[in-house]
């Protein structure tokens, strides 16, 4: 599993609402105090093959290793994706979204930045800079 982060207190943005967030500590889960949802804090760390129906959200990172091979709806995460398997999916970011030497990707990308290895394979529409909303629902 992937090693346990150093949890200083850290303020979050809420990847609903966009609401700034503190969070304590340890916590790995909270509410948002602005629009009462569930969120989430860890970073997530996915390895395997997998088809993952839902949403994979978290105001931390979200990391693909190079075995991976996912297909869902969407990822978001507030700080960064990091793509090193093959992915479909649709992707929000409010940081960086790299994509690494061997990853696929394909779907749509919304981030605030861009990072592309060369040998990566992506397709799809991408929108890098300003991230201005959470992520609307899906159609
Ligand atoms: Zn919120």
């Amino acid at each position: 599993m992937f090693p346990p982060a150093n949890h200083s207190p850290r303020t979050v943005t809420c990847y609903h609402c966009g609401a700034p967030i503190e969070s304590t500590a340890a916590a790995r889960s909270t509410s948002c105090p602005t629009c009462n949802k569930r969120i989430v804090l860890d970073d997530m760390l996915i390895e395997v093959a997998t088809m993952w129906s839902g949403p994979i959200e978290t105001c931390g990172r979200v990391i693909i290793g190079p075995a991976a091979r996912l297909s869902t709806r969407l990822i978001a995460a507030a700080e960064s994706i990091e793509i090193s398997g093959i992915v479909t999916s649709r992707l929000s970011c409010k940081g960086l979204v790299s994509l690494n030497t061997g990853s696929t990707f394909k779907g749509d990308c919304q981030a605030a930045a861009l990072e592309v290895e060369r040998g990566a394979v992506l397709s799809g529409f991408f929108q890098v800079g300003a991230v201005n909303a959470a992520p609307s629902p899906a159609a």
